[in-house]
This record gives C-alpha cells, sequence and structure tokens, in this order.
C-alpha cells in the first residue's frame, strides 16, 4: 500500500487516512471504482507515492449523478426545510473546525503548502465559507412584480428561485479545501445535489471531508465525491446528461473543453480559469507597504494562484528600488518541506509543473530575461523552485503571456501613468489585477479602467465569501462567492396569476 508517513508532529488521524486505501463517496457509500482500479497521489516534498486513491471514470461518475439524480428529485433532502439544510451546512463548518488540525496536515502533505500556512489561510477560509453560506441557505428569495402592461389588480406576478438540479463540481489541486468549501457551500445552501471531482494530484481533504458530510448527516446521494483523473472522470462528469450545471475551476485550456463537453444537453456552465494578473506600483505609493505587498502577491501559495500578481508594473522612478525590495523578500523565503516548522513556501505541487515552471524560466532566459533572485529549481529531491524576479522582460515574450503557475514575477518598468492601463490590459486574461498609491483618485480611476474581476489596492490577494470572484475574458464566465454565485445554482421561475 502507501508509503508509511509519520513524523513526531504528525496527527495519528493523518498517518492512519493515508495509510489507508481511499474509496469514492456514491449515495452515501464508500466504494471502490467500477474498474477496480486506483491511482498514486503524490507527496511533493519528496516526490514518493502518499496515498492510493480509487481511480473514478465514466461507470462511477453515472452512478454518482442517478444518486445525485434521486436525492434531489426525492427523499429527504427535496423535503427539507431551508432551515434545516442550513444547520446541515452549520455543521459541516463545526465538524471541520473540529478537525482543523488534521485537514491542515493532510492538505500541507498532499499538496505541498507550509503547515502553518494550512492553518491561518485554507482552514478557515473553508470554514468560514460553509458557515457564510449556512446563511444563505434560509436568505434565496423571488420577487412580487407589479407588472409593466398590465392595470392594478389583473394579475398577481412573481418570480422564484428554484435549485437548479444536479451539479457537477470540477476543482483544482492549488486550494484543494477550499476550493471543495467555495463549490459545495452555494451549491447546497440551494438545495441543489452534488458531484465532486478532486483534482488527482491532491484528493485527500476532499474525501475526508466526504467523512465529515456523512457525519453532519447530510442525506445519501446529496454530495457524490468521485475521485479521478480529468480527461476522464472530469470529462465524464462535463459531458453527463444528467447534470444540469458544471461548476469548473482551473486552466483556461480545460476551461474550454469543459464548454464543449458541456454543449450536448445545454447544461448551464460556469468558469473560473487562469490570470495573469498586473500588479501596478505607482511612485507615489508607499513602498514599505508595496514592496512586500507585491512579493507576496506572487509567492503566496508558490504562485499557484489563478490571481497571482505575476506582472509587476513599477513607475520608473521607484523600479530599482521596488525590484531589489522584492527579490530581497524573495531570497529571505525559506523553501522547504511544508511540514517543516521554518518553511515559508513549499515544493509545487507535481513534477509536471516544476518542468512546466523551469521550462517557462528557460524560455525567458532564451529570450533575454535576467534574473535578479532564483531562476532554478532548488535541490534536486522533490518539486521545489526557488522564488524568481525576472527584469528586462517585455509584453511580446511568452513569460509575460502565459499563465506560468509558479513562483515567478516578471518585474516591468512604466514612464506614462497614462498608458499602463492599455499594457496591464494587454493580456487575454482579466482575474485580478492590485494598484498601489497614496492618491485615491488614481487609484479609482485605474481601478475603473482595468478590465478585471477584482482589483486589490493597496493590498493584495484579500478574499472573503462576500466578495464575488471571477474573471473578465479568458479568465472565465460567472463569478463564485457572495450572492451572486448563487445564480449559478438556482434557476428562476417567472409566475402569473390571473386574479
Ligand atoms: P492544471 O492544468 O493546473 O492541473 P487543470 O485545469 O488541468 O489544471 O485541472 C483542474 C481540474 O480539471 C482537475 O480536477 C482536473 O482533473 C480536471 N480536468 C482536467 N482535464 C479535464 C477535462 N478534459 N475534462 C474535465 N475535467 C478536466
Amino acid at each position: 500500500m502507501a508509503t508509511a508517513v509519520s513524523t513526531p508532529s504528525m496527527d495519528p488521524a493523518v498517518s492512519t487516512f493515508v495509510a489507508r486505501k481511499q474509496k469514492a463517496l456514491i449515495n452515501g457509500k464508500w466504494v471502490e471504482a467500477a474498474t477496480g482500479k486506483t491511482f498514486p497521489t503524490y507527496n511533493p516534498a519528496t516526490g514518493e507515492v502518499l496515498a492510493h486513491v480509487a481511480e473514478g471514470d465514466r461507470e462511477d461518475i453515472d452512478r454518482a449523478v442517478r444518486a445525485a439524480r434521486a436525492a434531489f428529485e426525492s427523499g429527504p433532502w427535496a423535503k427539507m426545510s431551508p432551515a434545516a439544510r442550513a444547520r446541515l451546512i452549520w455543521k459541516l463548518g463545526d465538524l471541520l473546525e473540529k478537525h482543523q488540525e488534521e485537514f491542515a496536515q493532510l492538505e500541507s502533505l498532499d499538496n505541498g503548502k507550509p503547515l502553518a500556512i494550512a492553518r491561518v489561510a485554507d482552514l478557515p477560509l473553508s470554514i468560514e465559507h460553509f458557515r457564510y453560506y449556512a446563511g444563505w441557505a434560509t436568505k434565496i428569495e423571488g420577487n412580487t412584480i407589479p407588472l409593466a402592461l398590465a392595470p392594478p389588480n389583473k394579475y398577481h406576478a412573481y418570480t422564484v428561485r428554484e435549485p437548479i438540479g444536479v451539479a457537477g463540481q470540477i476543482i483544482p489541486w492549488n486550494f484543494p479545501l477550499l476550493m471543495a468549501a467555495w463549490k459545495l457551500g452555494p451549491a447546497l445552501a440551494a438545495g441543489c445535489t452534488v458531484v465532486l471531482k478532486p483534482a488527482e494530484q491532491t484528493p485527500l481533504t476532499a474525501l475526508r471531508l466526504g467523512e465529515l458530510i456523512q457525519e453532519a448527516g447530510f442525506p445519501d446521494g446529496v454530495v457524490n465525491i468521485v475521485p479521478g483523473y480529468g480527461e476522464t472522470a472530469g470529462a465524464a462528469l462535463a459531458a453527463h446528461d444528467g447534470v444540469d450545471k458544471v461548476a469548473f475551476t482551473g486552466s483556461t485550456e480545460v476551461g474550454k473543453l469543459i464548454l464543449k463537453a458541456a454543449a450536448g444537453n445545454l447544461k448551464k456552465v460556469s468558469l473560473e480559469l487562469g490570470g495573469k494578473s498586473p500588479n501596478v506600483v505607482y511612485d507615489d505609493a508607499d513602498l514599505d507597504r508595496a514592496i512586500p505587498g507585491a512579493a507576496s502577491a506572487i509567492f503566496f501559495n508558490h504562485g499557484q494562484c489563478c490571481c497571482a500578481g505575476s506582472r509587476l508594473y513599477v513607475e520608473k522612478k521607484s523600479f530599482d528600488k521596488v525590484v531589489d525590495g522584492v527579490a530581497q523578500q524573495a531570497a529571505k523565503i525559506r523553501v522547504r518541506p511544508g511540514f517543516d516548522p521554518e518553511s515559508d513556501m513549499g515544493p509545487l505541487v507535481s513534477e509536471e509543473q516544476l518542468n512546466r515552471v523551469c521550462g517557462y524560466l528557460e524560455s525567458g532566459f532564451r529570450d533575454g530575461a535576467k534574473a535578479v533572485t532564483g531562476g532554478k529549481r532548488e535541490g534536486e529531491r522533490g518539486y521545489f523552485v526557488k522564488p524568481t524576479v525576472l527584469v528586462n522582460t517585455n509584453e511580446r515574450m511568452k513569460i509575460v503571456q502565459e499563465e506560468i503557475f509558479g513562483p515567478v514575477v516578471t518585474a516591468i518598468p512604466f514612464s506614462d501613468p497614462g498608458e499602463i492601463v492599455t499594457r496591464a490590459n494587454e493580456t487575454v486574461y482579466g482575474l485580478a489585477a492590485g494598484i498601489w498609491t497614496r492618491d485615491i483618485k488614481k487609484a479609482h480611476a485605474t481601478a475603473n479602467q482595468i478590465k478585471a474581476g477584482t482589483v486589490w489596492i493597496n493590498c493584495y490577494n484579500v478574499f472573503d465569501p462576500t466578495m464575488p470572484f471571477g474573471g473578465y475574458k479568458q479568465s472565465g464566465w460567472g463569478r463564485e462567492m457572495g450572492h451572486e454565485v448563487l445564480e449559478h445554482y438556482t434557476e428562476v421561475k417567472s409566475v402569473f396569476s390571473a386574479l
């Protein structure tokens, strides 16, 4: 079975969990894949196998979709009051809180992120996400509407928001638990049932969450979790005619495949995709805040954030100071395994990502970029990359146009504040942007013109369940979070009644 993983600081529940063969959750039962196949998930700090997981495929997806359909159409979930649904979602948040150390450790092992970060970011955000959507379960309302073309008292007209049905949810590996929470919270609040497919690189926390979902008392079939590969299980879920809506977070390339797969039954689609976000530092910024802010904008989660501030634009007078400052911050980052208490940055998630990021670095150097710091792999074991600041870069380079998804920032000076918005918008993406200035008018004028779903002014990577998140252009369709996301999980019905 899996390699025994245990350190003195490891929660025994974690070592027991990873040693077990992991199954899929279908209709309230933990089951092997129909083919009996399994796939390995790796510890990215060592490259060793961490656990073996049931390899779901078309047949398992089909069973899960049928279970979700049955749970949606009849049975206790279909008859449950919104208040009872709210209590279940709240309870899930409470259970997650009770087991938060175990989840933080599991996440760190499977994804590679520092345990300390999982404890202070991934866990609290996931827990509060469930609580926020527990609140929404009782607040999904329609409207009473006076008709424009009818005299008063002729019709009673109103809208109702109904759950959309069975939601297929496909999530990535960069924030495995948090992405599961982002997807499950609103779907369950709206009264949908779900088939969730976690990323093959990081299935463990979603599977453990499945156990808590059962412990909380969700009826069988409401949440089904099928681990497996994207091209097989993921594609089958996106294409399945029994799915009413597919929600995807991942690369723009796969987002386009999901869209095509969804065309068969015209299921509704929401996509939260890639980014190449500009982070603009004006000369009048408070550089003592902008420098660490720009560093954390790119280096948080090893740059494996769809909203990473990967294109740093600095006004000319401040360029050297900001680049030196960000490079100094980068050089201080301790790149170690996530379980090392001194780790500030762990390994990238997989060998594939290591090769991809190193490939981008080589392409940048070939095009004339220069590394002020970093620029290569760290060590020989595991998938570590040194935090990297590149200069001598320009918008024609691949490294400035394409999403690297690693700890690599390209720094570019600008001299004309009038042209920076155009340059910042020169990308196919539009997920996020950062602006650093002391001039409030300039801050909001820039924010107005940036084509991105989220703009951070004098801050970066601030997330809150109340605030919608998603992209313009090829960064996606629709928004996650806030009350906006509930629109993806509900249908609106207009009812006209003659009086
Ligand atoms: P990355 O390239 O960063 O690994 P992906 O977009 O490939 O991100 O993966 C995000 C999620 O999409 C994962 O759960 C993955 O298994 C899934 N996925 C990958 N390819 C497909 C596909 N063709 N159809 C459906 N899901 C897919």
